[in-house]
């Protein structure tokens, strides 16, 4: 059998995949099992931050490779110190709790927010309220979190305690929290998953006005947004906020799995010894991976990814066939007169690989893909959506 007969019958039946085999690739461009060349706009969901084999990445997870590949959380490594003192650093959070994927980045934050609100505010106060339309991952608890019912129908019973409203719509927020049972509100700046929605900044002020003054913690998932893919070290900047959790996962650590959970000041100190753990969580190469993504998204890197999503949206913006883009920096979603699948399939018999979310294409490329690619890549899309 070939790798598509034998993925076919031994992978579980999960994934709609199409019928190409990516065996290699540099930066920006992957090769399939036949040796054709696709300019990547997708990244691997958001996740490849420096591209394909990045040579610096390389060198960082092969460095700690030949050091120690693994150590159980019983001991201290440096990567899982450096890395949670590069977080805090630049963000101002106070303390990381290390997972392995966004989901998991997210049942922290939820565990953190029950804990936190029963001490502080009693044992009723436990539930989390996330937007409509919001994607938060796929275990039992963040799927309730997820605010899509479609996600939900297969897999009852969910976790209880989630409560979900419109987007803009405080006074919904509001009645939701009259009851005194909210100890957290879950964000995304820009759905993802939901189809590239950005966030009105003025409800996204608003908000967190509302929360502060109700002193109910202001969580922001940046599973998706993250790490420099909007043109700020994460979206959340771009709106001025100043959450109490932010989680990410997927392009922190270049294509490794991590996942991060930043506690700010007033949850700093939530978790003691036994709260929650992980056996992977701050695994050392994964976290030597993370410091060689980090350390490199810069000001003026972060000015270059903004840069760069200004030519990419500029070239499609206003396009034949394309009625819309939205989203910020490297994450765009275009809504086409034709069917989004289709422009996708088109793309890449042409040579690019794109993305849907929901109705939409949705574009992620590398944060450093070169100006070359993107015009090509745009060239691609352009005559697909036409
Ligand atoms: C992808 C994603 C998740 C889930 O991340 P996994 O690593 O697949 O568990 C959670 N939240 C958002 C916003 C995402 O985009």
């Amino acid at each position: 059998m070939n790798t598509f007969e034998t993925d076919q019958a031994y992978v579980a039946h999960t994934y709609r995949r199409f019928p190409v085999e990516i065996v290699s690739g540099r930066g920006s461009l992957v090769k399939d099992a036949a040796g054709k060349e696709y300019i990547d706009m997708g990244s691997g969901i958001a996740v490849t931050s420096f591209g394909v084999a990045d040579e610096a990445w390389i060198a960082a997870v092969e460095d700690q490779i030949h050091r120690v590949q693994h150590m159980s959380n019983l001991y201290y490594t440096e990567p899982c110190a450096r890395l949670a003192e590069a977080l805090c650093t630049r963000t101002g959070m106070s303390r990381v709790f290390f997972g392995n994927s966004g989901a998991e980045a997210n049942e922290c934050a939820i565990k953190v927010a029950r804990k936190w609100a029963a001490e502080t505010k009693g044992p009723d106060c436990s539930v989390i309220v996330t937007l409509e339309n919001s994607f938060h991952g796929r275990t039992l608890t963040t799927l309730a979190a997820t605010g899509q019912d479609h996600y939900h129908e297969l897999f009852q019973p969910l976790t209880p305690g989630f409560a979900h409203f419109p987007a803009g719509d405080l006074d919904a927020l509001k009645a939701l929290c009259a009851g005194g049972k909210v100890a957290a509100v879950l964000i995304e700046c820009i759905q993802g998953e939901g189809g590239v929605v950005p966030l009105d900044p003025a409800f996204a002020t608003a908000l967190e006005a509302y929360l502060r003054e109700q002193d109910i913690l202001l969580m922001v998932d940046e599973v998706q947004t993250g790490n420099g893919r909007t043109g700020q070290l994460y979206a959340y900047m771009n709106y001025g906020l100043h959450p109490d959790v932010v989680t990410t996962a997927k392009g922190l650590a270049g294509g490794l799995p991590l996942g991060a959970c930043l506690l700010g000041e007033k949850v700093k100190d939530v978790f003691s010894y036994g709260d929650h753990g992980s056996t992977f969580g701050g695994n050392p190469v994964a976290c030597a991976a993370a410091l060689s993504v980090f350390t490199r998204l810069t000001d003026s890197f972060l000015a270059q990814v903004r840069e760069k999503a200004a030519l990419l949206r500029s070239l499609l913006e206003g396009a034949p066939g394309i009625l819309s883009v939205t989203g910020c920096g490297l994450m765009l979603g275009l809504k086409t007169e034709k069917p989004a699948a289709d422009v996708v399939k088109a793309c890449m018999e042409n040579g690019v690989l794109c993305l849907t979310a929901k109705d939409k294409v949705r574009l992620l490329p590398a944060l450093n893909i070169p100006e070359n690619l993107i015009r090509e890549a745009a060239g691609v899309i352009l005559s697909a959506c036409r």
